[in-house]
């Protein structure tokens, strides 16, 4: 396989202020009656990325995809693409297409036919469907199953089949609603690096739908995370885990610990944060926080160190006792409920086979981090 890496790195659209959106959602709003699914939404999609739509079970994912496919319009708002209105135009009409969930192949149609399916009704001759069809087959790795039928298949290679029927009409834009979602965990995992693959040997841009967080941190160049309607943040996968923009985008993707309290005092940058209950944390990169200011400290469990001795020369230790420990395999994590009240997540790597420290329940144990391991959010 070849390395998709020097690919990725250098695709950034979203920094360059002088790319061109390829899609472009301007305060889109979907109303169902008096209820509102998507609210007064704006969010660009360049061309040939990988885009992902994440949020909880009806945080309006479905319908953006369905306005932007065609199946519904939006109540108020445009959406452009290329530059285009999309407004009134019918979905077959537009260079999009969907691929949805239960993948829809027609159960009496050899795996063939079904890729050739949208191809026929274009009324392409026969000799291109062929040949397309056969070039869509050997995308998806499914030469030798070109004669079986769907139920003749696994859940894997059918979701191979539905991929190769949707991008079998080189649509520019291709909609993924959950696709992975009727597959086990290992295939999943599997199948998100091939349709990386796919989108990057394909050169289309994809919208893909999903609920499950590490699929989208895997697949995607940028993450929209969604609620109730509205878009509360909008970045790479690295940015939206570093530096969320707000507890819920922190407590929605990866664990968090999250401290309330309020900022006693600031030097530069650094603030102090307490809580009025014993927990007094240092922490860099404190942005606009004022002194007496609500702000809540954000730290993953990878960046706590836990130990059974007081670690000398850091301004975060902070004291407890384990109170459970989870053995994962590769990771240990355990949560230690501090002398002062919280109870904190820390996670360890298992890179070696037995630990020098180990620590058991109820053993005493200090937690430390470093001022710049977390993020200030002020909202
Ligand atoms: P899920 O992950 O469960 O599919 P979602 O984020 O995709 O959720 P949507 O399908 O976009 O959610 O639905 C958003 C909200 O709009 C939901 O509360 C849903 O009940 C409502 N909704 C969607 N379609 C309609 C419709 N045709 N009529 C009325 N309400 C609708």
């Amino acid at each position: 396989m070849k390395s998709l890496g020097n690919i990725r790195r250098s695709f950034a659209p979203w920094n360059d202020p002088s790319a061109k959106p390829y899609i472009s959602f301007e305060n889109v709003t979907k109303r169902f009656g008096d209820f509102t699914a998507v609210n007064n939404l704006s969010l660009v999609i360049f061309e040939r990325e990988f885009f992902a739509l994440l949020g909880a079970s009806g945080c309006g994912k479905s319908t953006l995809l369905r306005m932007l496919a065609g199946f519904e319009e939006p109540t108020s708002g445009r959406i452009l693409l290329d530059g285009q209105d999309l407004r009134g135009i019918p979905p077959y009409k537009r260079p999009v297409n969907m691929m949805f969930q239960s993948y829809a192949l027609f159960p009496h149609m050899t795996v063939e036919s079904n890729i050739a399916f949208g191809l026929k009704q274009e009324g392409m001759p026969k000799a291109d469907i062929d040949k397309r069809v056969a070039e869509m087959l050997k995308l998806v790795k499914l030469e030798p199953f070109a004669k079986r039928k769907p139920h003749q298949l696994s859940g894997g290679q059918r979701q191979r089949v539905a991929l190769a029927r949707s991008v079998a009409k080189r649509p520019k834009v291709l909609l993924l609603d959950e696709p992975l979602g009727a597959l086990d965990k290992k295939l999943r995992e599997e199948t998100q690096f091939e349709l990386m693959d796919l989108q990057q040997s394909l050169g289309l841009t994809f919208v893909v739908v999903t609920h499950d967080q590490e699929e989208a941190m895997t697949m995607a160049d940028r993450i929209a995370i969604l609620d109730k309607g509205q878009v509360m943040q909008v970045a790479t996968p690295a940015e939206v885990y570093e530096a969320p923009a707000s507890r819920f985008v922190a407590g929605f993707v990866g664990n968090v610990n999250l401290f309330e309290g309020k900022v006693a005092t600031r030097e530069g940058a650094t603030a102090r944060i307490e809580d009025g209950k014993g927990t007094s944390i240092l922490a860099d990169n404190a942005g606009e926080a004022a002194v007496g200011s609500a702000v809540t400290f954000a730290i993953r469990p990878e960046k706590i160190k836990v130990s059974s001795r007081e670690p000398a020369g850091t301004p975060n230790a902070l004291a407890g006792e384990i109170y459970d420990i989870a053995y994962l395999g590769d990771m240990t994590v355990y949560h230690v409920k501090l002398d002062a009240g919280p109870v904190v997540r820390a996670s360890t790597v298992n890179s070696a086979r037995a630990t020098d420290d180990p620590l058991s329940w109820n053993d005493r144990a200090w937690i430390s981090f470093l001022p710049d391991a977390g993020v200030v959010l002020t909202r």
